[in-house]
């Protein structure tokens, strides 16, 4: 119980990262390079996604020549396991997408296909989803109940799939080429961020630091930097302006402003 008080942070140890990229176009050819598998591997699932929904269309509207979709309830388990199949290669294929898109971030200036880019798993939930609603509401065999089961499904799946294909928390080149100058940044292997401060709130339980700058951070994947600490650095310059500012002599010769800058910028001082 006493331990909880205490206030504990793990001791970090070191491991200095050197970088592959000596420019802006080479660090932007890593970044396109890092995204890629994540693309493809995206791109693969969506396809898988939507090749799922053709057979629940064929489950559904009894195009096929397979016994058990003559009855019931063969029939309906059929084409509700296609649709969820679509549904899970769907969601898969968009956090892989977007995922890449965190690594390569799109330009924030090109709008439309900043847009486009960060959501484009809307486009293909409406792709996975639309045709089988209408195919299945257009079924002149098929009963009101399972038009009825199936609309009402295909719409569940496709609300899901557009909340799973929108970016909620898009990543943007203009904001990730603005930080890639830091000399002394601080990530972890499994992390999506970097930090500037080593005593950051989120590294207080992690053991084995990575160092480097923050170009190298980007080229293994922690293509952000850390909210807390950009606020942390923000309050910092503040409050170092602000102490200069007052410890600017004004010209009243009577104050002695001397020994009043007492702001400190952490440095990497406890590395070792
Ligand atoms: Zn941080």
């Amino acid at each position: 119980m006493a331990k909880e008080t205490e206030k504990k942070t793990v001791a970090h140890t070191y491991t200095k990262v050197e970088g592959k990229t000596q420019s802006k176009e080479e660090l932007l050819q890593q970044t396109r390079k890092n995204a890629m598998p994540y693309r493809i591997t995206g791109v693969i699932f969506w396809i898988l996604a939507i090749t799922c929904e053709v057979f629940a269309i064929l489950f559904f509207r009894v195009a096929l020549e397979w016994d058990f979709l003559y009855e019931e309830p063969g029939h309906t388990i059929a084409w509700i396991v296609a649709l969820a199949l679509d549904l899970i290669f769907l969601v898969v294929g968009s956090l892989l997408w977007k995922k890449g898109n965190h690594l390569d971030p799109a330009k924030r200036s090109q709008e439309i296909k900043f847009w486009c880019q960060n959501n484009l798993g809307v486009i293909v939930a409406a792709i996975a989803f639309v045709p089988f609603i209408i195919f299945a509401l257009t079924d002149k065999n098929a009963t009101k109940k399972s038009k009825t089961l199936a609309a009402i499904a295909a719409a569940v799946a496709l609300i899901i799939g557009v909340l799973f294909g929108i970016d909620w928390n898009p990543h943007s080149q203009e904001e990730m080429l603005e930080n890639a100058g830091i000399n002394t940044v601080y990530w972890t292997a499994s992390g999506t961020v970097y930090h500037t401060h080593d005593d950051c709130g989120h590294l207080k339980n992690t053991k084995d630091l990575l160092t480097g700058s923050s170009a190298t951070a980007i080229e293994n994947g922690k293509t952000r930097l850390c909210k807390t600490c950009e606020k942390k650095d923000a309050d910092l310059l503040a409050a170092g302006e602000q102490a200069v500012t007052e410890a600017t002599p004004v010209d009243d010769g009577e104050k002695d402003v001397g020994g009043d800058l007492t702001v400190e910028i952490p440095d990497d001082t406890t590395g070792g």
